[in-house]
């Protein structure tokens, strides 16, 4: 059974004069319990591949399909997504100043709960949740007291997208470069974030550059990205090939 599946997806910026094409016929089919990667360089689509299936309004599909556990997926609000189960956690988190973290936290959570016809946590049992999900993930409980991502270090903003999958238990996750300027420990945190989650009803896609939050993950799929298309596939070997080689040998099978 396929978690989703990516049909010639091509999208474009929305508002852009002249037209600006961005995505140019993604394919990807990602299985069930299933880690895949796309590796790509600066301003391949990555991150507006990832925006499109979370569905933010920037972009444009002009053609091709995204089915998710079978439904169509482009055609729902990305409340709905949510509710049924997709998580993106960005490449740059917002900050927002004047919202307390942890009544961002329990909106985000209880709107996915309330969609899925579960019971709202009031706010004592939503601080026990997150506490108890903080300590897990060895952060700071003091985060949750903080103005959402105001002042947050770099790891601290990514930590806290990690802390806001983990409270939503989704079933497919979406990560942008989540790895990016951490440390060894906050690495470890991601890594058993989504290590916590795996099962074989869980699939994630790990936006990275680098090989090195692979070492505590084990994918199944590596993808490399070029142009808004997937240009390569292979199994995790091809994560240390291109940290050792680069990218330049699949981009030039790609424009011969
Ligand atoms: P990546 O994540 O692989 O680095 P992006 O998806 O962020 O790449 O961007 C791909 C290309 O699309 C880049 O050239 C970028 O400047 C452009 N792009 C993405 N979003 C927008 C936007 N909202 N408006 C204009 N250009 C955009
Ligand atoms: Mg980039
Ligand atoms: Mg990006």
């Amino acid at each position: 059974n396929h978690m989703l599946e990516v049909k010639n997806l091509h999208a474009r910026v929305a508002e852009a004069e002249p037209e600006k094409p961005i995505l140019k016929g993604v394919n990807l089919s990602i299985p069930e319990g299933e880690i895949h990667v796309i590796m790509g360089q600066n301003g391949s689509g990555k991150s507006t591949l990832a925006s499109v299936l979370a569905g933010q309004e920037d972009y444009e599909i002009t053609d091709g399909e995204v089915l998710f556990k079978g439904q169509d997926l482009l055609s729902l609000e990305p409340e709905a997504r949510a509710a049924a189960g997709v998580f993106l956690a960005f490449q740059n988190p917002v900050e927002l100043p004047g919202v307390n973290n942890a009544n961002f936290l329990r909106t985000s959570v209880n709107a996915v709960r309330k969609a899925r016809g579960q019971e709202e946590l009031d706010a004592i049992s939503f601080l026990k949740f997150s506490r108890a999900k903080a300590k897990e993930l060895a952060m700071p409980e003091d985060m949750l007291k903080r103005m959402v991502n105001v002042g947050f270090s770099g790891g601290e903003k990514k930590r806290n997208e990690v802390l806001q999958m983990s409270l939503l238990e989704p079933s497919f996750a979406i990560l942008d470069e989540t790895d990016s300027g951490l440390d060894i420990d906050a690495l470890r945190i991601v890594a058993g974030g989504i290590g916590r989650l795996q099962s074989e009803h869980f699939s994630a896609l790990i936006i990275t550059h680098h090989q090195r939050l692979l070492d505590y993950l084990e994918p199944n799929r590596i993808h490399i990205m070029a142009q808004g298309k997937i240009v390569h596939s292979a199994g995790p070997e091809l994560a240390k090939q291109l940290e050792q080689e680069g990218y330049n040998r699949f981009l030039k099978e790609e424009m011969a």
